[in-house]
């Protein structure tokens, strides 16, 4: 049985160079689930001009070479802008986008009042809209800081199958399953490792694979994959790899 329609749960356009979505495309990663982030962003435009690049120009030149782009929109902990409720206000009118999927990449790095408080309202439109949202996990500090925001989503109400919690590790897996979020699992050497994952399946079967490209620290725009070639070597059941490499996000982002 051979792996299909595999689907990166989360990565960033934007930063993707050309020959990235190429290789996307070469090793059979034919849809990506785009999320928001703009480092050091000042002010609210600053989303609305991302959201708009990344749902439209990197969606198409994406396209032309074989890679379906989805968006998530939010505000990332790494770009809170001083008017930040006017893009929180906006969100439901980009969800209306046919290929806009979702909410993130959202979440806290260091758990400020502020990062609380623009991720709270980040999840209460999430459940609002009844969309699936995605949470950035910190390098540092993380079961603390993770259990604040699965308290904090448990408070506001958010179903938990719709919970995505992404860069999962063995130091938060339990969390995450406990509460019964998807695992979003970061394939790279800094996150999980193909070794990792297939040494602890039990503990991810969940999740999602993705390879959260970005300019910020050295990765691979076809990450995933080598998650996906570790499984078949190990001879990890064929469906398993399947749902975990793209049909769980097709049905969660409903892009099948
Ligand atoms: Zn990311």
């Amino acid at each position: 049985m051979t792996i299909k329609n595999l689907i990166d749960s989360h990565t960033h356009a934007g930063m993707i160079p050309y020959d990235g979505f190429i290789a996307m495309a070469a090793n059979g990663i034919n849809k990506a689930v785009s999320c928001s982030i703009v480092i050091s962003a000042r002010y609210a435009e600053s989303y609305f001009d991302h959201f708009r690049a990344i749902s439209g120009f990197y969606r198409q030149l994406a396209a032309a070479v074989g890679v379906d782009l989805y968006t998530a929109v939010g505000v990332h902990p790494a770009g809170i802008p001083g008017d930040w409720a006017r893009v929180i206000d906006k969100l439901p009118e980009f969800l209306k986008e046919e290929t806009v999927v979702g909410i993130g990449e959202v979440g806290m790095n260091n758990a400020s009042p502020l990062e609380k408080e623009v991720l709270k309202a980040q999840l209460e439109v999430a459940r609002d809209n009844n969309v699936p949202v995605i949470i950035h996990t910190p390098k540092e500090n993380r079961q603390t800081i993770v259990g604040i925001m699965l308290d904090m989503a448990a408070g506001v109400g958010i179903n938990p199958g719709l919970l995505v919690i992404d860069h999962a590790h063995l130091d938060i897996i339990g969390q995450i399953n406990e509460f019964g979020a998807v695992p979003g699992l970061t394939i790279r050497k800094q996150n999980l490792t193909p070794g990792v994952l297939v040494d602890n399946l039990e503990l991810f079967i969940n999740g999602m694979l993705n390879s959260d490209y970005s300019n910020i620290m050295p990765n691979d725009p076809a990450g995933m994959i080598e998650a996906v070639k570790h499984m078949q070597q190990e001879n990890v059941d064929a469906n398993i790899i399947n749902e975990m490499a793209g049909g769980r996000a097709a049905k969660l982002y409903g892009i099948s």
